[in-house]
């Protein structure tokens, strides 16, 4: 079990004080004007060696991502961008850097951006967050007024200006290049890859975007050091975590963990078991709604990486975990997903505008017990139609839930076909 004094986010919860003064006295702006004379190379090889991977799903390695921004400016400004549209169902953790413990947050966008040659860096921030965007916006003013943001931010000598963004509420836009249409004023509809950001992004100048959490625990692995940040986890998984987990388990929370975690161990040391005991869990969806779901006898054994639940035909995502205990009609939540996927569809490509429809008005027919038993297997052929056949990941996110219920839940689906119980979708 992590320690306190291993623990990145040491406000998570709100109980201390959330000030800049408060910040300072847990120790973060401390010395960033040193970290910043260490130089730009020297941050990127700090983040290459925490082996910090994305914490907004994808994974993807932070140290080699900044890599790919340009040494030398052709003329064109860099940018950073932070990815705070949380808006996966079950996701709830960057909410609370947001509000909480901003300033790691603030600070980690200054390092970042020094990193990759930015002098200004946006943060986007969900529409339905609005204290969010207050408490950040409350905290970017302070750090201002302190000289830790604008000319020569923190004394260390880099011009830095850090903006906030609010979005309108569509889930897509937290797709990074639907986040950079909406950044720069246009509809939040995914482009087409490549080009990459780090090549055209923001205004068609090199970007990065990159999550909440991942920016907030830079600040900190640069002061600790990479090597103590990757001591945390299994290789290639490495670091602190922050886990949100929700449903059917006693007390449900976000919490820092360390990474690579027994799945049991964080429900049983921080969410006070799961309701009614370990016999009555049922299912778990371990990576926020879009990642598959693990029936109880394999989510019992996880080891909460992503490395892991991968092997698993399932995923880390964005550590969102859904507990689902006996009571659950998995049938129907899964159906819920698709709903929603459906209604968050762009309609931008066919196979993603059509099939989110399709796979939806199926899963509603499951949940009746009105389909044929012949229509569960058309339905995973549509699931497969869809995944890697789109422009963005949504259609991937609309189509593993359901291929999820299909592989570990097919009795249950055939049982209500069978059975017609006819209960209603809503
Ligand atoms: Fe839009 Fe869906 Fe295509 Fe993504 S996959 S671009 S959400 S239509």
């Amino acid at each position: 079990m992590l320690q306190d004094k291993d623990r990145i986010f040491t406000n998570i919860y709100g109980l201390k004080d959330r000030t800049l003064a408060g910040a300072r006295a847990r120790g973060h702006w401390d010395g960033t004007a040193d970290i910043i004379k260490k130089g730009r190379d020297w941050i990127v090889d700090e983040m290459k060696a925490s082996g910090l991977r994305g914490r907004g799903g994808a994974g993807f390695p932070t140290g080699l991502k900044w890599s790919f921004m340009p040494k030398e400016s052709d003329g064109r400004p860099s940018y950073l961008v932070v990815n705070a549209d949380e808006s996966e169902p079950g996701t709830c953790k960057d909410r609370e850097i947001l509000r909480n413990d901003p300033h790691t947050l603030i600070e980690g966008c200054l390092l970042a951006s020094f990193a990759m040659g930015a002098h200004e860096s946006y943060i986007y921030i969900r529409g339905e967050f609005i204290r969010e965007r207050e408490a950040l916006q409350a905290a970017i003013d302070e750090a201002y007024d302190s000289g830790l943001l604008g000319k020569n931010a923190a004394g260390s000598g880099w011009d830095f200006d850090l903006f906030v963004a609010h979005g309108a509420g569509a889930y897509i836009c937290g797709e990074e290049t639907a986040l950079l249409e909406s950044l720069e004023g246009k509809k939040g509809m995914p482009r087409m890859k490549p080009p990459f950001p780090a090549g055209a992004g923001l205004y068609g100048c090199p970007t990065t975007v990159n999550n909440v959490e991942s920016i907030a625990v830079v600040p900190t692995v640069l002061r600790r050091g990479g090597e103590w940040f990757a001591g945390f986890g299994r290789p290639n998984n490495t670091g602190t975590k922050l886990f949100a987990i929700s449903g059917h388990v006693n007390t449900p929370c976000v919490v820092e963990e360390s990474m690579s975690i027994l799945f049991e161990e964080l429900i049983d040391k921080h969410c006070g078991g799961i309701r009614g005991g370990w016999k009555n869990l049922k299912a778990v969806i371990p990576g926020g709604s879009s990642v598959p779901l693990l029936p109880a006898d394999i989510a019992r054994e996880a080891i909460m990486d992503f490395d892991w639940l991968r092997e698993q035909r399932s995923g880390l995502g964005t550590a969102a975990v859904i507990v689902m205990d006996q009571s659950t009609d998995v049938v129907k939540a899964i159906w819920r997903l698709s709903k929603f996927y459906k209604h968050e569809s762009c309609g931008q490509c066919t196979p993603c505008r059509e099939g989110t429809g399709w796979m939806m008005r199926v899963m509603d027919r499951l949940v009746k017990g009105e389909a044929e038993i012949e229509e569960i297997d058309m339905l995973m052929d549509v699931t497969k139609q869809v995944e890697g056949h789109t422009i963005c990941a949504l259609g991937d996110a609309a189509a593993w839930p359901i291929q999820g219920l299909i592989r570990h839940f097919r009795d249950e689906i055939e049982y209500r076909i069978k059975n017609k119980p006819g209960i209603a979708a809503e």
